[in-house]
């Protein structure tokens, strides 16, 4: 059975959470402050860990750079604002994923098989031959553009012969900029769709994540070539 360690303080979140995720199969171990999540976390085992950020003791962030100093046991955090998506990401917590309040059960749900098949993957893979890709059965056809190979359906992306892990927001402006590779794509359609319309962020979230696309991407990130900025008006993926 598929262990998950919730942290949340806010009853509101972690009684529906416990419910839900128990109803889908899984085992919940859920914790109201941070202290008693790390408690928890060194003396049981876990397949995936929720940590909402704010949290009374020890904070989310703080919970996630202890854990990742022991262990890679997934993690996905719950964040209540934009401002701590920024800081997650800024600081580079190796935090999986994040979803950000209020969420729906069934988005929550998805991130967290997909999370759990992208390691359960890794580990499978090491050694073993790739799984192959096939356009029947609705799977959907492997994009590849400038050494860079993206597929959709597992949610991998491997650069030049090897597999990079994008987290989720870099991953979907990756996959737009190669689904339109050698077009202009203007900021606010980037913005629009990898944040939506109602978008209310820093607009240099955007240039953050071109940033770490190109860190993983090109050969030389100060000179990129494959994402290459069109001033005045966007970015534009080789083709
Ligand atoms: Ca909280």
């Amino acid at each position: 059975m598929t262990r998950i360690l919730l942290v949340e303080d806010e009853e509101s979140y972690r009684m529906p959470l416990v419910y839900q995720f128990t109803k889908e199969g899984y085992e919940v171990s859920a914790w109201e402050t941070g202290d008693e999540g790390w408690e928890a976390f060194t003396t049981q085992s876990f397949d995936l860990v929720l940590l909402d950020v704010m949290l009374p003791g020890i904070d989310g962030t703080e919970l996630t750079r202890r854990i990742r100093k022991q262990s890679w046991v997934p993690i996905i955090m719950l964040t209540a604002k934009t401002t701590e998506i920024d800081k997650i990401i800024g600081l580079e917590l190796g935090a999986d994923d994040y979803v950000t309040k209020p969420y729906s059960f069934r988005e929550l749900l998805a991130r967290v098989r997909a999370v759990l098949r992208r390691r359960g993957h890794e580990i499978s893979a090491s050694g073993a031959p790739q799984s192959e890709i096939s356009d029947s059965s609705g799977r959907k056809p492997l994009l590849t553009v400038a050494g860079i190979s993206l597929d959709d359906n597992e949610h991998q992306v491997s650069v030049r012969g090897t597999e990079v892990f994008f987290p989720l927001k870099e991953y979907e402006l990756l996959r737009y900029l190669m689904k339109n590779a050698g077009n202009v794509l203007r900021r606010e359609q980037l913005i629009d769709h990898v944040w939506g319309a109602d978008y209310v962020g820093d607009t240099k979230t955007l240039d953050v994540h071109i940033k770490r696309l190109r860190s993983k991407i090109e050969e030389d990130p100060a000179h990129p070539k494959i994402i290459v900025t069109i001033r005045g008006l966007g970015y534009k993926m080789t083709d």
